[in-house]
């Protein structure tokens, strides 16, 4: 029998990063207040954030939510069938630069969890992608969790280059109100005014 604790507990141990807690609290809230009944999620990983926003919605939404990792992806889509919520979750297989803009539908919130160096692409269809008072929010916005390796520091470097370029887009953008919590790995929550 899978569970919610279940899927959470499989990620940690196999080291899959996953919302933390308390960026999934102040998500919860933003759910809880403002009911998306649309919801795009880039990044799956294996399924626990999307179907703790279905979850905190008692269901009463639908999640279209995009994965790169062709496993991770399976795995997801098995958790969330053990979990019958096919009808509220679709898992979309693929790259987020390429699937993105082959969307049309416009949603009420979307959720930045991906590779980083994508954000400010990512941003962009994102807004495309959303209608006045849709909010976007990215995680990892601080990046404060990152694990410094001699191997990684080009790529972790040309990745903060692309965060503080996603914060100088929505801070600046006159279209978007955005607040950078300083929460868990830092959230960036901004609302689409026009
Ligand atoms: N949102 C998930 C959760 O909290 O349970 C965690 C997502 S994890 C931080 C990021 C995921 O994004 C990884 O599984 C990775 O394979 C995926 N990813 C990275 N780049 C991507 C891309 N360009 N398109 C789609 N998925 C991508």
């Amino acid at each position: 029998m899978v569970s919610i604790k279940n899927i959470k507990q499989k990620a940690l141990e196999e080291h899959i990063p996953i919302i933390m807690d308390d960026t999934l609290e102040v998500i919860k809230e933003i759910l809880i207040k403002e009911r998306p009944k649309r919801i795009l999620e880039i990044g799956t990983a294996t399924g626990y954030s999307s179907i703790c926003f279905s979850n905190i919605l008692d269901n009463n939404v639908y999640i279209d939510t995009i994965e790169l990792d062709e496993s991770r992806a399976k795995e997801a889509i098995e958790n969330i069938k053990k979990l019958e919520l096919e009808k509220n979750i679709n898992v979309i297989k693929g790259n987020a630069v390429e699937i993105l803009p082959t969307l049309e539908e416009k949603y009420d919130m979307i959720f930045i969890d991906a590779a980083k160096g994508k954000y400010p692409i990512f941003l962009e269809e994102s807004i495309r992608l959303s209608h006045k008072g849709s909010i976007i929010l990215a995680d990892n916005i601080l990046y404060k969790g990152y694990v410094m390796s001699d191997y990684n520091k080009h790529k972790q470097r040309t990745a903060v280059n692309h965060l503080r370029e996603y914060i100088t887009m929505v801070t600046e953008d006159k279209k978007l109100s955005t607040k950078i919590l300083e929460i868990g790995d830092g959230l960036a929550v901004s609302r689409l005014l026009v």
